[in-house]
């Protein structure tokens, strides 16, 4: 049977290496998932209505402007078909507080099986966001982080209560990338 799983973890754990990972060994083994990125998807709409001009600024627009974009990349998101992979956020962190990542509307639309938080030790990811000039990461402090990522367990318990999904973290430590990437193959498998 099809499965739909949602991959998610705060910004610069690394969550889209390990899911690259992941998915070249299980394509390997003839496993083939679509790998969507949900943020990709509101992107693209943003910015041809000229609401931003690069992806980290999406968290900064309105509350509305958000969940009108989210509504509407759950909508495209929820027409593909079989196995389906999406690289997202169980919230996402702005300046009025966090929104969650997945609202009722869009839990309805992605129906999933599978959650995973992507987590590791906050000072981790503090030196990961410093060594990534491609993306403007938010300089968080550790204690911002830890309240976060645990804040993101909190609302993968709900999102769990809603639909059924199972809930697994995976933890991307330093110098153990390979360990995640087996462990989210195993997940997928
Ligand atoms: P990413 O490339 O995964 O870091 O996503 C880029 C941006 O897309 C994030 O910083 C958010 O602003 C937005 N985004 C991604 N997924 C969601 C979601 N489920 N709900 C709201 N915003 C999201
Ligand atoms: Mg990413």
């Amino acid at each position: 049977m099809a499965s739909k799983c949602i991959i998610t973890g705060v910004p610069g754990v690394g969550k889209t290496t390990v899911i690259t990972g992941a998915l070249a060994r299980l394509e390997q083994e003839g496993v083939r998932y679509a790998n969507i990125s949900f943020g990709s998807f509101m992107f693209e709409t943003a910015l041809a209505e000229g609401l931003v001009k690069n992806r980290d600024e999406m968290r900064l627009l309105s509350k509305d402007d958000q969940k009108t974009l989210q509504q509407r990349a759950a909508g495209a998101i929820a027409k593909t078909e079989g196995n389906v992979l999406v690289d997202t956020h169980a919230s996402v962190k702005t300046p009025k507080g966090f929104l969650a990542g997945l609202p009722e509307w869009v839990l309805e639309a992605l129906r999933p099986d599978l959650f995973v938080l992507i987590e590791t030790d906050e000072d981790q990811i503090l030196g990961r966001r410093l060594g990534d000039p491609s993306r403007v990461r938010d300089m968080d402090t550790y204690r911002a982080l830890a309240s976060h990522q645990s804040f993101n367990r909190a609302i993968a318990a709900a999102y769990a209560m809603k639909t059924g999904c199972t809930v697994a973290m995976v933890t991307n430590a330093d110098h153990l990338l390979d360990r995640a990437v087996d462990d989210l193959a195993a997940l997928l498998r």
